[in-house]
């Protein structure tokens, strides 16, 4: 498998050579904001809305990468096709970056960087369990509230999510689902959680990232004329689903068999589970959002020689 390709301070890099200084409030702070998407046989899914969502998150958060929006497409396609991957994750971050002056502290006197790294394409879920289902703790580590950090803004601060997945992992779980403070569903280290109840969809609301698989269900529970919606959710809810799945870029869609170690309704993954991530997959294969790698690739890159 050859080595990841990055592209840092202007240049494309093996993603070895790619690295951040620990002087820099990106990493001192966690002042960094960022998205991924993936790539599947060259076409890169849902492209532009990746790039909305990413610059929402910086506008959120006041950090101005120094490129256009076709420049970055280009430095995406450049990192994808450089790093030989026709499956691919590329992670997208916009970096507060180095301060201008070593003395200071002030967010606003920094030189806000672009970082973009494509990987060989990964699961956030445990790949084996795609077919068995996966077992979903209920942890006791809450999300963070809204009133500090906004979600739906994508960014590294992950101490919740992180406590979360270890408590879930000393439960014997495959991975957590965090509840808000007020105990209502939220979401997972890395993914949103979808429940079917009685033929319909249900997907917590309220501080979650609004994820882009996420969205692509309600896109095709409506292709399939299954009622999709958005609901405020308590842990018995999902323990009582019919059905439960998991969506992330990085795995879509994951059956969810267990929760806390007891089976969900027959234990199995569920019909309506697999038709949506079938449905996913080929809907995938024949373009949809698709934008090929190929398309994006300039002639001159940001970066070249
Ligand atoms: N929730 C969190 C906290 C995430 O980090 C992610 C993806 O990284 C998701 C949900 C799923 O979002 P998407 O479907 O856009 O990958």
């Amino acid at each position: 498998m050859p080595e990841p390709v990055a592209f840092i301070d202007e240049k494309f890099v093996p993603a070895s050579e790619a690295k951040v200084s620990i002087l820099e409030p990106t990493f001192t702070k966690s002042d960094v904001v960022y998205d991924t998407l993936s790539a599947t046989d060259r076409l890169i899914f849902r492209l532009d809305d990746h790039l909305d969502r990413f610059q929402n998150s910086c506008d959120a958060m006041a950090i101005k990468p120094p490129y256009e929006r076709d420049e970055l497409k280009g430095i995406i396609a450049e990192c994808i096709d450089r790093s030989g991957y026709d499956d691919a994750c590329a992670t997208m971050m916009g970096t507060r970056g180095p301060y201008n002056d070593i003395s200071s502290r002030d967010p606003r006197d920094c030189q806000n960087g672009l970082i973009v790294v494509a990987v060989p394409y990964y699961y956030v879920m445990p790949k084996d369990k795609r077919d068995s289902g996966i077992n979903i703790s209920v942890v006791d580590n809450r999300r963070v509230s809204a009133d500090a950090v906004d979600a739906r803004v994508k960014n590294f601060n992950w101490m919740d999510l992180t406590r979360g997945l270890l408590e879930a992992y000393g439960k014997g779980g495959d991975s957590a689902m965090l509840c808000t403070s007020d105990g209502k569903l939220s979401e997972g280290p890395g993914f949103n959680v979808w429940i079917s109840k009685n033929g319909r969809l249900l997907t917590p609301r309220g501080n979650l990232l609004e994820g882009m698989t996420r969205r692509s269900i309600f896109e095709l529970a409506a292709e399939i004329g299954v009622e999709a919606i958005e609901s405020d959710l308590y842990p018995d809810d999902l323990r009582g689903a019919d059905e439960a799945f998991s969506t992330t870029t990085a795995g879509a869609v994951t059956p969810i068999t267990q929760v806390d170690s007891k089976p969900l309704g027959n234990g199995a993954p569920g019909i309506m589970t697999t038709q949506l991530s079938d449905r996913y997959w080929s809907r995938r294969k024949e373009g949809w959002h698709g934008t090929l790698v190929d398309d994006l690739l300039v002639k001159e890159p940001a970066g070249s020689a």
